[in-house]
Parts: C-alpha cells; structure tokens; sequence
C-alpha cells in the first residue's frame, strides 16, 4: 500500500487486529480437536445432506436470489414465534450487527459520533464494528463473577448517551446468562431512548430465550443465528425490531446479502429438518454438564470453570499465581497436543488466565480433560 491509499484507510481501523481462528480445513486433515470456534461438532448427519443436496440442486443459479428473503423470514419468524416484518436477515448475525451499525448511525446533538454501548468482556465484533463504523465504544466492565454491573452500566449510559446497547446472553466468552432483573435494570437505564439489542447466538443452549421481550418496547431488539447449532457454514442470521424499525433498518441491508443456496437450506432445515437441530443442541447441552464435572474434578487448584448457559466454558488457569496463570501458555501447550482452544491471554488484565472452551463430541472432550489433566 502506498502512503496515499495508506492516508484514506480509516485511523480505527489501525486498533483493530484482523478476527482470525486457525483454518478448519488444516484442523480436520491433521486431526485436531477444534474447540476453539463455538461451533456444533458435529456435521449434519448423511440423510440430512442428502434432502439438502436434492433441494441444492433445484436452485436456479443465473437469478439473484429472493430480494425480501421472504420463505426465509417466514420460516424463522414461525421458528421464533415473531412476524416476519419484524425481521432483518444478515450473513450471519455479525453482518446483522453492522447492518444496525450502519442504520442507526446518526450522532446526537452535541456529539461528533454515535455511541455503542456493552460490557465487556462480551463478543469482540461489537467493538470491531464500533471501531469499523467510526462510532465509539463504550466499554464497562462486567462485575467479578461476570454478572451486569447495572449500576455502572447506568453512569456510563447517561454519561456517553450510548445510540446501541448490545448484551449477549449467555454471554461469548464468559459463558453465562445475565439475570433477567439485570438485563430489565439496564433496560430501564437506557430509558427507550437506546436500542438495546439482546444477543441470542446462544439461547439454543440456554434452554429459554427472550426474544419475546421485542414486544415490551420497540427500544428492545434481539439477535438470533443458526451458527451455533450446526450450520455455521451457511452464515444466516437475523435480528428481531420493532416493525417499523426493521423497515428503517432494513435499508441498510445490501440486498442480496444472503446467498439462495443459503436462504433455501436454512429455510429446508427450519422447517423439515429442524428436529436435527433439536437433536444436536439436546446432546450438546448434556455434554455440557458432563465436560463441566470432568473440568471441574481436575481440581480448584488448577482450573477455575465458570457456569455455563452456552456451549462452551470459560476455564481459567491458576497456574500457581494468585492471579491466575498464563492462559496462552496452556493453550499452546493444549494446541501441540492436538487440542485447539481460545485462550485471552492476549487480551490481559483480569483476562490473562482465562481461555474458552467450546463443548466438543464426547470423544473430544475426554481427549481434551486428558490432556489437560496431564498438563495442569
Ligand atoms: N453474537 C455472539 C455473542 C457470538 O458469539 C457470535 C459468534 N462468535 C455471533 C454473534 C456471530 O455469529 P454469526 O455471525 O455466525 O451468526
């Protein structure tokens, strides 16, 4: 890049390091362990593929697809018990964070840029698309179990009157679901005068999910992806506003952002194979709670394991230190054994011995308490 193009690039952009995870492609031909992505790990089973295929190959590929995405949002919005104009469709729900990023970007009166409010540590794309979009991050700590801090939440909120608040729950890479009276509490700080926006990649796990509370409030919305339960590589997902919101938003959106092939199998799964999906998150959350004995049975002194809604844990190494030991070194070590996890070290401060866990196939997770427990 020469320094003139170099000039254009926006000053953010320079904060940001590139979002990356190790190739899945090198991970299965080498026989890696891959639990570092929050994915399901298990692929759709042979006759589900097969119904996928069939339908594939009806497809005309020299249209563009559905503009409106119609049978797609009609077939979430029965899934989630919403009306489909109350949904804007993204390439995943990332695409869907920018998408509200770019829609509801205007600054309030006195301000240069808008703000996006959320605690942290949560999902990194919330900042990254603050960064990317040149709204300002306002950042505030989660309290030392990982719970809300409402009352910060609160200051920061009339301080930096925030235009988006995001909270994902369970929340990525702490793992829990926040209290429903704390989630309401920040609510009733933004006043209506914020769209807060409830993150549910999750919920699948969680047993229960919130996005009937877009009917509270046209100030609530929430965020929904089939990444986690099996469909990762599809890249669909969506937020639910209010009708007349979504419709604003919804101008925001390229339009053909989601691909035919995408729009038709995530219409096919949700509606005729959607029992598949329930299957995976059944067996996902049970060996959840048997991953969380086993980690927890290496020992206090070793590993501290947080509670989780989500299908992964948020484990940190002691290693020794009163603050906990080196998480990147652990999960190098896991990695040279075979066994890929996420690791914050990186991130330091309070987060240096933490690493994430995604919840694998039986046969990964002994591989994995193993490994850990000949390390620890
Ligand atoms: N929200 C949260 C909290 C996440 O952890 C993730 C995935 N890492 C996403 C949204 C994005 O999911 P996708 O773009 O695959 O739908």
């Amino acid at each position: 890049m020469n320094d003139d193009i170099r000039a254009l690039v926006r000053a953010e952009l320079d904060a940001i390091s590139a979002y990356t995870t190790p190739k899945t492609i090198e991970a299965r031909s080498t026989g890696l362990v891959k639990l570092d992505a929050n994915e399901s790990p298990w692929p759709l089973p042979s006759e589900a593929r097969a119904r996928i295929a069939e339908e594939v190959a009806r497809i005309d590929l020299n249209r563009y697809p559905d503009l409106r995405a119609t049978e797609l949002r009609d077939a979430i919005a029965e899934r989630i018990g919403a009306h489909p104009d109350e949904l804007v469709i993204g390439s995943g729900s990332d695409e869907v964070i920018a998408i509200l990023l770019t829609a509801l970007s205007a600054p309030r009166p006195g301000r240069a840029r808008p703000a996006i409010l959320f605690p942290v540590p949560t999902f990194v794309m919330f900042r990254l698309n603050a960064l990317a979009h040149g709204h300002e991050p306002i950042e505030v700590p989660l309290a030392s179990d990982w719970s809300l801090d409402v009352a910060a939440m609160r200051t920061a909120i009339a301080a930096s009157p925030p235009n988006l608040i995001f909270l994902a729950t369970p929340n990525n890479p702490t793992g829990n679901a926040f209290a429903d009276r704390d989630l309401e509490g920040v609510i009733d700080a933004a006043g209506g005068r914020a769209l807060v926006v409830l993150d549910e990649a999750y919920a699948w796990f969680a047993g229960r999910s919130l996005s009937s509370w877009c009917d509270r409030s046209p100030a609530i919305g929430a965020l929904g992806t089939l990444s986690k339960v099996g469909l990762a590589g599809l890249r669909v997902g969506w937020a639910r506003l209010d009708r007349e919101l979504a419709r604003e938003v919804d101008k925001a959106r390229q339009p053909y952002n989601v691909s035919a092939v995408s729009q038709r199998i995530a219409t096919l799964v949700m509606r005729e194979l959607w029992h598949v999906v329930e299957q995976q998150v059944a067996a996902i959350v049970a060996e959840r709670e048997r991953l969380g004995a086993a980690l927890r049975a290496i020992g206090t002194d070793a590993l501290e394991v947080s509670p989780s809604a989500a299908n992964f844990f948020f484990v940190r190494s002691r290693g020794g230190g009163a603050d906990g030991g080196d998480a990147g070194a652990l999960a190098r070590e896991l990695a040279a054994r075979g066994v890929l996890v996420r690791s914050f070290h990186a991130a330091g401060g309070r987060l240096s011995g933490w690493m994430r866990i995604t919840v694998g196939t039986p046969a990964d997770n002994d591989r994995l308490v193993e490994t850990l427990r000949a390390l620890v």
